[in-house]
């Protein structure tokens, strides 16, 4: 069984930490808008079984699907939100959030450079705009930590991309739209691992870069569901 006792650890730079990530995975459980809750099943070999991720708020957040979700769907879907291109090395995405988030919507997934392009009081359009976009231009719906990992963002790119959108959508589209930096640091020969042994030098969306000696990485979506083992708190 399950045991239920929780220790919540906030990543944070210059934290030191010891800790490994092992089988076998479970059933991380769900969130609803409120809280988490545990998975009543304690599923394991799934770190979301089916029962959580039907619950679990993100469908309304990611895909618009609001069955389940009436409530808090009735309650926000007349603000505005936003879609914006975000660049990842040589990858574009295209994503929509509530405008108030934007800023923070983009840190947490680690891009360095963003630009609000759509602004809508209704969020489904504004997602039917994603999709769109998406499809039109080629746009990443979603992007993998490798690509968040690349050293170097071409951002002439994201220029190409704006001024296109600019002449096929200007009817659209924001009438200023700029550019957005957000100064992530960059370690380019940083070491992939499956623990945290050392001091954390940087948080970039999921991916935690600590140093001992080297600096070393883990993608922390990769270890979602596993079983921790803490060997020391500082
Ligand atoms: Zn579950």
């Amino acid at each position: 069984m399950f045991d239920e006792t929780l220790i919540k650890v906030r990543l944070r730079e210059g934290l030191l930490l010891d800790i490994r990530f092992k089988e076998p995975v479970h059933c991380t459980g769900y969130f609803d808008g409120q809280g988490w809750h545990s998975c009543p099943y304690s599923n394991e070999g799934t770190k979301k079984c089916d029962f959580c991720r039907a619950k679990d708020i993100s469908r309304l957040y990611t895909i618009a699907d609001e069955s389940g979700f009436k409530e808090i769907y009735n309650r926000i879907k007349n603000n505005e939100f936003s879609v914006y291109l975000a660049l990842f090395g040589d990858k574009i995405k295209c994503g929509v959030t509530q405008s108030k988030r934007l800023w923070k919507r983009v840190k947490e997934q680690g891009a360095r450079f963003f630009a609000e392009i759509m602004r809508f009081r209704d969020m489904k359009t504004a997602y039917g705009w994603e999709k769109y976009l998406q499809e039109f231009y080629g746009f990443k719906n979603s992007i993998s930590f490798i690509d968040k990992l690349k050293d170097k963002d071409n951002v002439e790119l994201l220029n190409q991309a704006l001024t296109k959108i600019k002449e096929d959508f200007s009817e659209y589209i924001l009438k200023d739209i700029s550019i957005h930096h957000i100064p992530f640091k960059s370690f380019p020969n940083a070491k992939r691992v499956d623990y945290i042994k050392g001091r954390i030098v940087s948080l970039r969306s999921d991916i935690v870069f600590f140093k001992n000696n080297l600096i070393y990485y883990v993608p922390m979506k990769k270890m979602e569901g596993k079983t921790i083992e803490i060997n020391k708190f500082v």
